[in-house]
C-alpha cells in the first residue's frame, strides 16, 4: 500500500481534521464531485437523473459509529422514509446500510431487528437493501446478520472485500445459499496479516472472486454480483468473460460511485450494460470522503487546486 494511501486512510479517523475541514468551503465544494448534496432529494434527484441516461442507484446516508441505540433506531426510521420517498418519487434505488449505523456495535439482536424492519419496508416498495463491509473486525458479525435476514428474505445483498484472505473462503460458504454479492476491493485500512498489501494481489484476486461468483455453479443456486469497482481494466477482462460464458444480465449489474469513472459510466450504458450508481448523501461525510481521496491520492491535488482557484 503506498504511503499516500496509508497516510489518507490514517487522517480518515483524524477528529480534529474532520472539524475543520468540513467546515471548509473549498474542501466542501471539491466533495461535491462525489456526493450531489447533503440531503436526500439531492440523493433523489440524482437518482432520477441517472435514470434518464439509463443507470438505476443505490442511496446511502453517510455516518459512521454510532454510541447509542436510539441514534441507531433513528437511522432506522430515516431508512423507511427513504424507501418510501424513492418509491413516491419514481426512482428506481436500492438503499445500502452500514451495519454499525444500525446498531451493530451495541446490541446485535436489535440491529438484526432494524434491518429487517428495512428488508420488510422494502419488500413493500419494491425495492432491495445492500448492507455495506466495514473495516475487518465487522466482517464475522456482519455475515451473521445477511445470513440470519437471508434466511427470511432474498432482498438483502451484502459487499464483500476482494482485499481481505478470508474472502475467498467466505464467497464459497456463501455460494450454496444463492446470495446477493458486491464485490468490491476494499476501502480500509488493514493489516497485511489479514489483507493483501499489494494493488496487484488485490485486483487479480478481485478477477477470480468475480469470475467464480459469475461462473455457470454460482448462478444455477440464483447468485448475482454487483461488479463494484472503477478498474477499467477488471471491467474489460470480466465483460469478455460475461461475453465468452454467455452469462445473463440478470445475473449481474456494475456498480460505481456517483461521480467516479464518468466516461466509463457513459461507455456501459452507450453498450447496453446494467449499470448502477451509489449516491451518497449526508452530514457526516469527512470519513468517507477521505477513502475517497485515499482511492485515488491524485484527487488530493484537485482539493489542492480548488484552494489556488478561490
Ligand atoms: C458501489 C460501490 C460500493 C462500495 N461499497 C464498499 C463497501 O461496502 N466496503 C468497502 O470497503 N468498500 C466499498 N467500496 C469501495 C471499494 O472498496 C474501493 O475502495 C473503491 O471502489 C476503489 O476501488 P476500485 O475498485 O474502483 O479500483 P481502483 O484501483 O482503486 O481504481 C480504479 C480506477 O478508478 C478510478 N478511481 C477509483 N477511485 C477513485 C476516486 N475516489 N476518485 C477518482 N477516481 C477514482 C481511478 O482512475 C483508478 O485508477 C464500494 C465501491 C463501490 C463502487
Amino acid at each position: 500500500m503506498s504511503i499516500a494511501r496509508r497516510t489518507l486512510l490514517a487522517l480518515s479517523t483524524n477528529p480534529w481534521l474532520r472539524d475543520h475541514a468540513t467546515k471548509t468551503a473549498f474542501v466542501r465544494r471539491a466533495v461535491s464531485t462525489f456526493m450531489p448534496g447533503e440531503q436526500l432529494e439531492d440523493a433523489i434527484t440524482a437518482a432520477l437523473q441517472q435514470q434518464a441516461q439509463g443507470a438505476t442507484a443505490i442511496l446511502t446516508h453517510l455516518g459512521e459509529n454510532l454510541t447509542r441505540m436510539d441514534e441507531a433506531d433513528a437511522v432506522t426510521e430515516h431508512y423507511l422514509h427513504v424507501l418510501d420517498a424513492v418509491k413516491a418519487a419514481g426512482a428506481s434505488a436500492h438503499v445500502s446500510v452500514k451495519p454499525t449505523q444500525l446498531g451493530l456495535d451495541l446490541d446485535r439482536d436489535r440491529c438484526f431487528q432494524n434491518l429487517q424492519r428495512l428488508v420488510d419496508r422494502a419488500a413493500e416498495r419494491g425495492s432491495f437493501i445492500w448492507i455495506d463491509m466495514e473495516g475487518s473486525a465487522y466482517v464475522e458479525p456482519t455475515l451473521d446478520l445477511f445470513r440470519r435476514t437471508l434466511a427470511r428474505s432474498s432482498l438483502i445483498g451484502v459487499a464483500l472485500q476482494a482485499y481481505l484472505y478470508r474472502t475467498a473462503a467466505d464467497i464459497e460458504a456463501l455460494l450454496p445459499l444463492g446470495p446477493s454479492i458486491r464485490l468490491v476491493k476494499g476501502a480500509y485500512l488493514e493489516p497485511p496479516d489479514i489483507a493483501y498489501p499489494k494493488k496487484s494481489d488485490v485486483d487479480a484476486t478481485y478477477v477470480t472472486l468475480a469470475e467464480r461468483l459469475l461462473s455457470d455453479e454460482a448462478r444455477r443456486t440464483g447468485t448475482r454480483i454487483h461488479i463494484a469497482t472503477h478498474d477499467p481494466a477488471i471491467i474489460g477482462r470480466l465483460g469478455g468473460y460475461i461475453s465468452a460464458h454467455r452469462v445473463p444480465d440478470s445475473a449481474y449489474e456494475y456498480a460505481m460511485l456517483y461521480g467516479i469513472q464518468r466516461p466509463l459510466q457513459q461507455r456501459l450504458l452507450a453498450s447496453g450494460k446494467p449499470l448502477r450508481i451509489l449516491i451518497s448523501y449526508g452530514e457526516s461525510w469527512f470519513p468517507w470522503y477521505m477513502r475517497r481521496l485515499a482511492e485515488r491520492p491524485a484527487n488530493v491535488w484537485f482539493v489542492a487546486k480548488q484552494v489556488f482557484a478561490r
